[in-house]
């Protein structure tokens, strides 16, 4: 099979190798005679790569076992909008959100429904191209919360802000272990894992043991984040499938040198891209100007001469690049070049605007 270029936004693309061991995996898990889509989650071939994967994560985030756990749950970055407040916000409490594009805005539509947010910052006069850069904060908010890296606007946080000894919080979706963040500087860390850590379907969340004592235990227990650490993610049927090969890219990222080496590719990567989109700039409209601000995870452009849109993107297509249409409530273009999107492919995309530009 030849592999295309894809910068889907996520899912997105796996290393090589982790597909090829998933599919081994798909036929026998171990020596077990089954596969590991068929394995009891209370057995213990299932638990094997259910610990060993939980274990690898805070290894690879760089967070003491003592201190912090993981979790494994269902129901997308998305539940994580709901789960959050309802489990650590109530009606007289003040929520800190910093507001930068559209999923920061679900986000706090979510935490309105349990408590009081305000808005501690936000980029909004800009259309989010950029990250605010002065917050104001609650005194004695119950958390802090920013979205590290903005997926669909192309703008990340590049450094972590001054909370003051109040909770942060981070929706990590997009750039969770991409970046070499100092992770311990979160309270709360969650992320759907198919941007950079595997597929749809798992979603991580990493918290701090003292955070999760305060959590609220008058839920529907299935909602709890008290249920899921007591029961080490196995209070019910676990998505499986997806802490399998959250594993098993865990496992890649440590042979690639671990999370700085991986970093610094990335950086490499979205150099190339933006490299290429500066150096034409009556062609090409880079959506972040600030260069602190740009992500490294989803390059963001358009055309100045939207009437060539169409040619570019069939030109890209040509060249066995897909997924580089921007979001639809966006439009323009997006790369999205996570943890597992090959150099060569950043350098395709460079070299074709380049050639693009000049033609
Ligand atoms: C993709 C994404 C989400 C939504 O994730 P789901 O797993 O689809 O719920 C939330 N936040 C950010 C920053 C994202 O990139």
């Amino acid at each position: 099979m030849k592999r295309i270029y894809n910068f889907s936004a996520g899912p997105a693309t796996l290393p090589v190798a982790v597909l090829e061991e998933a599919s081994r995996g798909i036929l026998e898990i171990g020596n077990s005679g089954m596969s590991v889509l068929e394995v009891s989650h209370r057995g213990k071939d299932y638990e094997a790569i259910h610990f060993d994967a939980r274990d690898r994560l805070l290894k690879a985030m760089g967070l003491d076992p003592a201190q912090y756990t993981a979790l494994f749950l269902g129901g997308g970055a998305s539940l994580q909008f709901a789960m959050l407040p309802m489990n650590f916000l109530t009606t007289d409490q003040t929520a800190d959100y910093v507001h930068t594009g559209e999923w920061s805005n679900k986000a706090i539509k979510e935490a309105k429904r349990f408590g009081k947010v305000a808005i501690a910052g936000t980029s909004e006069a800009d259309k989010f191209a950029s990250i605010p850069k002065n917050l104001t904060l609650t005194p004695g908010a119950r958390y802090v919360h920013i979205t590290t890296n903005n997926t669909i606007e192309g703008t990340e946080w590049a450094t972590l802000p001054n909370t003051g000894g109040v909770p942060l919080v981070a929706d990590a979706s997009s750039d969770i272990l991409g970046r070499a963040h100092d992770y311990s500087r979160f309270d709360l860390v969650y992320a759907g894992a198919q941007k950079n850590l595997g597929p749809a379907g798992v979603t991580i969340v990493v918290m701090k043991k003292s955070l999760l004592e305060q959590a609220n235990e008058n839920l529907p227990a299935v909602l709890g984040y008290k249920t899921h650490a007591a029961a080490d993610s196995l209070y019910n049927t676990p998505p499986a499938f997806g802490i399998y090969v959250l594993g098993l890219v865990l496992k890649w990222i440590e042979n690639q040198g671990g999370v700085q080496a991986v970093e610094k590719r990335n950086q490499k990567k979205a150099g190339m891209i933006y490299g290429a989109l500066d150096e034409f700039p009556g062609v090409y409209d880079p959506a972040v100007l600030a260069k602190e601000d740009r992500s490294i995870m989803n390059v963001t452009f358009r055309l100045r001469d939207t009437n060539r849109e169409k040619d570019f993107l069939a030109g890209a297509q040509a060249l066995g690049m897909d997924g580089l249409k921007g979001h639809r409530n966006v439009g323009g273009f997006r790369a999205s070049i996570y943890n597992a999107f090959p150099e060569e492919g950043a350098a395709a995309l460079a070299d074709y605007l380049v050639k693009f530009a000049k033609k």
